[in-house]
């Protein structure tokens, strides 16, 4: 036996969400976003419960390559494209797809003859002002990799900003379509263009290849909750307490004494702390299911420990068990009292709680 801190990953709720991606683009072929190690779930589990989708689209290149190895076959799409030169070989002998954003892609491709082979997603820009040329840069781009001996396709690619808000006032949707039409005039070559909150919240988008990540997992892109777009969690971290005791109303609580307590109290230890993942900015008040109870986090978040509010838990014990997020407890609940997103947390769990998949 050893530390009570497991991530429980649910294949199944991997594939059902998976079927909510089909069902919601019925149209389009799926690039499952695994990139981030599958966003904290496990690059090689996430290949898996993915199966059914068409393709894999990460950032690493080793990852991708991994899956190679692994015998993988399906398209992968390299989403930040290729770093330098290097790369290049490999990503013609392993068959990866890649993006194309900048100046500098373009010419070392221009500096390199080789067979036909490399399948490029041309970025635009489209307001998010990262990655890709702007409109009226993207028809010199096309002809430039158009013109490539080496260039065997290529696909048309944008990344919207605020896909979650149903017309943002900086920059809308629509605006960012409005755009893309215009750059991409003429250009019939198949388009990715949506992530989840896009293939959400924005049906009139036709994407040929759609680009969901957050919504595999039973996160929510914003704007509704998981549950409302009938997503399910793919991974509930629990643990279990490991000491309950009572103080005086007037004692503090943990590292800085920022927590006093403002009546006599029961407080319970659990077994997980920012080590772990769990934020250290969550504060005060953060939601946490004790034997199946919504209770609340006290005092500040420590490298191996929490510490929770027992004081309406009477029938709370040692051992009991304790949910941080994910079955009952939406991860994005967790998130937006920590100041944060679900991404952020099922990406930053660490090496250390146990992985479970069930
Ligand atoms: C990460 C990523 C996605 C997935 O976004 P979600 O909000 O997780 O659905 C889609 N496209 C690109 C280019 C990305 O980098």
């Amino acid at each position: 036996m050893s530390r009570p801190l497991i991530a429980y990953i649910d294949i199944a709720a991997m594939q059902h969400n998976l079927s909510v991606v089909r069902k919601e683009a019925p149209r389009s072929s799926i690039w499952a976003v695994v990139k981030a190690n599958g966003y904290g779930h496990g690059l090689e589990r996430c290949a898996r419960a993915f199966i059914e989708a068409d393709g894999y689209a990460l950032t690493e290149i080793e990852a991708a390559v991994h899956l190679r190895d692994l015998g993988y076959k399906k398209p992968i799409l390299l989403l930040e494209g290729f770093f330098s030169e290097h790369e290049l070989p490999v990503i013609a002998h392993y068959d990866l797809e890649f993006a194309v954003h900048s100046e500098e892609q373009i010419a070392m491709l221009e500096s390199k003859v080789g067979a036909p082979r490399l399948k490029v997603h041309l970025k635009m820009n489209t307001g998010m002002n990262r990655l890709g040329f702007k409109p009226d840069q993207y028809r010199a781009a096309y002809d430039r990799l158009k013109a490539l001996q080496s260039v065997q396709s290529i696909s048309l690619m944008t990344h919207m900003a605020n896909a979650e808000i149903a017309a943002h006032p900086q920059l809308a949707v629509a605006e960012q379509m409005r755009r893309f039409e215009e750059g991409a005039k003429g250009m019939d070559e198949p388009r990715s263009l949506s992530n989840s909150a896009t293939l959400l919240l924005h049906p009139e988008i036709f994407s040929n290849w759609v680009r969901p990540g957050i919504m595999l997992y039973g996160g929510t892109p914003g704007g509704k909750t998981a549950e409302a777009f009938g997503v399910k969690p793919a991974m509930t971290l629990t643990s279990e307490l490991i000491q309950i005791l009572d103080i005086d109303k007037g004692e503090a609580i943990g590292y800085g004494s920022q927590y006093v307590a403002p009546h006599p109290m029961r407080i319970g230890v659990v077994a997980c702390g920012y080590a772990d993942g769990y934020p250290r900015s969550a504060p005060e008040g953060t939601p946490i299911l004790v034997d199946g109870i919504r209770t609340r986090l006290v005092g500040r978040v420590s490298m191996d420990m929490i510490t929770v509010d027992l004081t309406s838990i009477p029938d709370a014990h040692f051992g009991s068990a304790i949910v941080l997020w994910g079955d009952g407890l939406p991860i994005d609940e967790v998130a937006e009292a920590a100041g944060t997103v679900g991404y952020e947390l099922m990406c930053a769990l660490s090496l250390r709680p146990h992985i479970v998949e069930r």
